[in-house]
């Protein structure tokens, strides 16, 4: 049986031609077969370095199909390369389900790695970088956009979005009522002509919009939620009882003394031991 090939998942420029790796680009001249989410930006890729190969678009709704076939070729031992629409392939495209696939297959997967814009949009922000989340595309079904976006009301990390310009004054008002105030870096267009790195508040942001109409594409770079203000929160909310009362209502709804102390802890954001030593004063 002939060796398997390799797949090479290559980063592109995620606006800028320069960015590409002197390994990117002898990779995609020596692999048998580029599989591209979008073969006319990569075609234009490729004829800047004057690279020509074989292509065969690789997209969400064709992916199906296009993995046997990728798949196929990596089985019959020729090497193939990924790249995405721009930035890193399988980051936030559909890259990672070749992946799973080229694993399950025992296919050897290896990375040439380069631009990723949420990276980018990290580091531009100068919101802490030693802690962060990435939330890629928020889902577009109503609901679980409000889920997810509550589920970050809490989050301390600093928090990475990709939005399209047609909806980014929607998703910031959405962020804005459901998180309330934060500081916001909006990173445009990253390593193009037309780069800029807006850092406001969300109701800043907002303003913004209304009046000017976002142009390009976007990272949303979000500031987490303060440690301070959480435990604010947590001791606004139970203010009105006592904590044991707290713990007594838990343990009313079935839940013995320790579960109930330990539950009333993480609500209130405070220690178990704090909440053992209040209901050993009371
Ligand atoms: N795989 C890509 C990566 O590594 O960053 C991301 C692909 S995702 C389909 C496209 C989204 O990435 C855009 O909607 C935007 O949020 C972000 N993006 C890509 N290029 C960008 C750029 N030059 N400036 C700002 N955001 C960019």
């Amino acid at each position: 049986m002939a060796e398997k090939g390799v797949l090479y998942l290559v980063a592109t420029p995620i606006g800028n031609m320069e960015d590409i790796s002197l390994r990117a680009l002898r990779v995609l001249k020596e692999v048998d077969l580029i599989a591209a989410e979008d073969t006319r930006r990569t075609l234009k890729l490729l004829n800047h370095y004057n690279i020509k190969k074989p292509l065969t678009s690789y997209f969400e709704y064709n992916k199906a199909n296009k993995n046997n076939l990728v798949i196929g070729e990596l089985l019959k031992g020729k090497n193939v390369a990924l790249v995405s629409d721009a930035g890193s392939p399988g980051i936030s495209d559909p890259g990672q389900e070749l992946v799973k696939l080229a694993v399950e297959n025992g296919i050897t997967v290896t990375m040439v790695p380069g631009p990723v814009a949420a990276i980018a949009g990290l580091v531009l922000s100068g919101f802490p970088t030693d802690r962060f989340v990435f939330e890629g595309f928020l889902p577009s079904r109503k609901s679980l956009r409000k889920e997810r976006i509550l589920s970050l009301k809490r989050e301390t990390r600093t928090v990475v979005i990709y939005e399209a310009p047609h909806k980014l004054v929607r998703t910031l008002k959405e962020l804005f009522a459901l998180l309330g105030e934060r500081n916001i870096a909006l990173a445009r267009e990253l390593t193009k002509k037309f780069e800029d790195i807006a850092r406001c508040t969300l109701s800043g942001a907002i303003k913004k919009y209304e009046n000017e109409a976002p142009r390009g594409e976007y990272v949303l770079v979000l500031e987490g939620a303060s440690e301070k203000d959480i435990i604010m929160e947590a001791a606004e909310k139970w203010s009105s009882i006592s904590i044991k009362e707290h713990v007594s209502n838990y343990m009313e709804q079935g839940l013995d003394k320790k579960e109930a102390m330990k539950k009333v802890a993480e609500e209130r954001n405070i220690s178990k031991r704090e909440v053992y030593k209040i209901l050993m004063q009371e």
